[in-house]
């Protein structure tokens, strides 16, 4: 369906579970998320309902994210049958990576095509830091288990933060050499509780290609990411630049929460439920939400924090 800016929406990105494993510093509050009642969730029904109706209006890629969304219990059911929507022809998942270890493989037999993996560091102590005591060993683990479950494309995704991994960035695009995955750096965005961090922190990815002069440029792939690549590299480097160089212009996604909200952009405040819905009525928010998608997100700055009024955890990315 195309919106009022004339904008081709295709692309639903579904967060199943606000919970974690994890607790990176950007992402999510220390003591974790309060947690809701079971019955203010989406059911998996519901879910795949909401499936059926986004690709009823021409959606035909979706993301299933979280929270983590590999410790939810029926993660394999759900992306099993989501994948098995007619006009779904894509279904990807974006991950801390941790459990993959067990779940790679039944998730690539359910379906699943193409997995981001969240990488920040490849410093133990750092990574322990950043996420607020994960094991990067165990992260690293998960990578492993995704290149041998032979995905169709493996992501793994930085948020870049100034004097914490601006000095790895050759070290991580260097990733890009060692293994078939692409490395993309993405600016940190001011959520709503994002109390980490000073302003320093926040920056442009520009950054990036200063530290690589020999990356070549590459033709864009409908995606977000600017691209890429290191001579003799197998992946390449996607630069994503939410706020130095918005890219509203070409978005063509909208985002359903846990608790079954529509946020039509990441960073506004609306949202439309669609928990309990029939499909018929599901349908009608999803047009909705595709009918109030806003021109951008407005502007973001670290003192200009986001509207979305959830932290990230809460959306899926
Ligand atoms: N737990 C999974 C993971 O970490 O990949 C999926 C959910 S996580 C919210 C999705 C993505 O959002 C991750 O790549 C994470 O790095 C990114 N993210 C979280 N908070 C962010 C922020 N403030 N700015 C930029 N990216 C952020
Ligand atoms: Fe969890 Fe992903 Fe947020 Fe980290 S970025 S706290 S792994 S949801």
């Amino acid at each position: 369906m195309i919106d009022p800016m004339g904008r081709n929406i295709t692309y639903l990105r579904i967060s199943v579970t606000e919970l974690c494993n994890l607790r990176c510093r950007y992402c999510m509050p220390a003591d974790g998320v309060c947690k809701k009642r079971h019955d203010q969730m989406l059911t998996e029904e519901e879910l795949i309902r909401a499936v059926e109706a986004a690709a009823s209006l021409g959606i035909t890629k979706l993301r299933i994210t979280g929270g983590e969304p590999l410790i939810k219990k029926n993660i394999v059911s759900i992306c099993r049958r989501a994948a098995a929507v007619p006009g779904i022809g894509e279904v990807c998942l974006t991950t801390n990576g941790l459990l993959l270890p067990e779940l790679a493989v039944p998730l690539r037999e359910a379906g699943v095509r193409r997995i981001n993996l969240s990488l920040d560091t490849l410093d133990p102590e750092k990574y322990a830091y950043i996420t607020r005591g994960g094991s990067l060993e165990q992260a690293l683990a998960g990578l492993q288990a995704a290149l041998d479950a032979g995905f169709d494309k493996i992501k793994l995704n930085a948020v870049l933060i100034g004097g914490f991994n601006d000095g790895e960035i050759p070290q991580l695009a260097e990733l890009t050499r060692r293994f078939p995955v692409d490395m993309r750096f993405i600016e940190m965005m001011p959520m709503y509780d994002g109390g980490d961090f000073g302003p320093e922190a926040y920056l442009p990815v520009s950054r990036v290609l200063e530290q690589l002069p020999e990356a070549l440029p590459e033709t864009a792939d409908g995606g977000v990411a600017r691209l890429y690549r290191l001579p003799g590299a197998q992946g390449r480097i996607g630069l994503i630049s939410p706020l130095s160089d918005h890219f509203c212009g070409r978005c063509n996604r909208l985002r359903l929460t846990a608790d079954g909200r529509l946020k039509p952009c990441l960073h506004g405040p609306e949202e439309l439920s669609i928990k309990g819905l029939s499909l018929e009525e599901m349908t009608q928010r999803l047009q909705q939400a595709i009918r109030s998608k806003p021109a951008w997100h407005g502007e973001l700055t670290p003192s200009r924090r986001s509207q979305a009024g959830r932290n990230m955890n809460q959306i899926g990315g």
